[in-house]
């Protein structure tokens, strides 16, 4: 687990919605999230049919530049794998989220905090918990804010493996 964890914005992310983002994170998985910068996206992962980015080829990008332990927030819509996604994580590297689509900054932090539970070791959950698996904006709605006490359990044994 690294000291902390790294934080990018596409340039017309609010600050509002950054610190809010932040502050949640720092809430739920107890370290330390921290903004370095700006990553603007490159144009080759565009998708012109579909009007969005590709979430793949964008953590791809970042990976071969050597970044593992982030969170990459983007104003522009996400595909994968040519279907709409909120955000795209894989474990250990990364995750990418896109605020298009959501109404406030509260379901932002929702969906980037899942996805960055998964790139914290943790998985989809089934029971009433922030890291149950967002099948649609009413689920994105309806789940809490908190994980439930076997993901903080799970979380904690991964921490300590880490640390
Ligand atoms: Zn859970």
């Amino acid at each position: 687990m690294p000291r902390y964890f790294k934080v990018y914005y596409c340039e017309r992310i609010a600050d509002e919605v950054s610190e809010h983002v932040e502050n949640f994170l720092n809430d739920v998985f107890q370290m330390q999230f921290r903004s370095v910068g700006v990553r603007i996206p490159r144009q080759v992962a565009w998708n012109s049919e579909r009007n969005a980015f590709d979430a793949k080829i964008l953590l791809e990008n970042a990976k071969s530049e050597g970044l593992s332990f982030f969170l990459w927030l983007i104003e522009k819509t996400l595909v994968l794998d040519g279907r709409y996604v909120f955000g795209y994580a894989e474990a250990i590297k990364g995750t990418i989220v896109s605020t298009s689509r959501m109404a406030t900054r509260t379901l932002v932090a929702k969906e980037v905090a899942f996805h960055v539970g998964k790139v914290l070791g943790l998985q989809q959950c089934k029971d009433n918990c922030l890291m149950k698996e967002t099948t649609s904006f009413e689920t994105l709605i309806q789940k809490p804010s908190a994980l439930c006490n076997s993901c903080i359990a799970k979380f904690n044994r991964v921490k300590i493996r880490y640390i």
